[in-house]
């Protein structure tokens, strides 16, 4: 990373957990644990009862409202100032939709899955960012049209934004370094991007508290919470000719 002009990130769910935000199947408790994913989670779902799946949302962009950024993305945002203000990438890619990585001040943010604080329009296409309180209605509708509006996020049975793959496939494919953190490097095409680095000669690293798929194929496999891990590795570079 010293020597790096390219770094490409990847983070996944790990990374939100260290901030308190729980995972898709941990968020469903209570009057939410007679459910299965997959009535609240494809757009046949929505389509047959838009008023639950938007509440089930709208129930999650609370949680992680109520949540705040830890040292991983804190460091994050510090590296990429660093790397950026050093005339070097920084590539910034997650699979959350918590916005975390944004509120800690990185920009831009490759969002593979969408977010949860971006709502779409289903009449009119037109997406607004919803930031505010709990909607009082569901569906919630669009202002413009009164169509109903849906969560930008990704669901099964969905194909992830052609322009966020694109530049995370780039990336990848153009740095020399690449961390993969606090992602279960299970669910294609996101795995694939650490091997697709690999194969064009990046140095590989995985930050992550388990075991994952990947983890014999990188160059380092660093185990333990993000959130400790890189705040250290970033103190490490502070002797680098970039200005840490
Ligand atoms: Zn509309």
């Amino acid at each position: 990373m010293r020597d790096a002009h390219h770094v490409t990130v990847m983070t996944g769910a790990g990374v939100s957990a260290e901030s308190g935000i729980p995972t898709f199947r941990d968020a469903m408790e209570g009057l939410w644990a007679r459910f299965d994913p997959m009535q609240l989670a494809t757009p046949e779902a929505f389509a047959a009862n838009p008023e639950l799946v938007t509440r089930w949302y709208d129930h999650r962009r609370m949680m992680c409202a109520a949540c705040d950024p830890n040292p991983a993305h804190e460091t994050l945002t510090h590296m990429q100032r660093v790397f950026t203000s050093s005339g070097c990438r920084f590539t910034l890619i997650t699979q959350n939709v918590d916005r975390l990585h944004q509120r800690a001040g990185s920009d831009p943010v490759i969002e593979l899955h969408g977010s949860l604080f971006m709502w779409r329009c289903t009449g009119c296409g037109r997406s607004t960012e919803q930031t505010g309180v709990a909607f009082e209605t569901y569906p919630p509708t669009c202002e413009a049209c009164g169509g109903c509006l849906r969560p930008g996020v990704v669901w099964f049975h969905e194909m992830l934004p052609e322009e966020a793959i694109g530049a995370a496939q780039q990336a990848a494919g153009a740095c020399d370094v690449f961390l993969s953190i606090g992602t279960s490097s299970m669910v294609y095409p996101a795995a694939g991007l650490v091997g697709a680095a690999h194969t064009r000669g990046a140095r590989t690293a995985e930050i992550n508290r388990d075991e994952t798929p990947i983890s014999g194929s990188v160059d380092w496999h660093l185990r333990g919470a993000a959130g400790r891990i890189l705040p250290a590795l970033a103190e490490s570079l502070s002797d680098s000719p970039k200005d840490f």
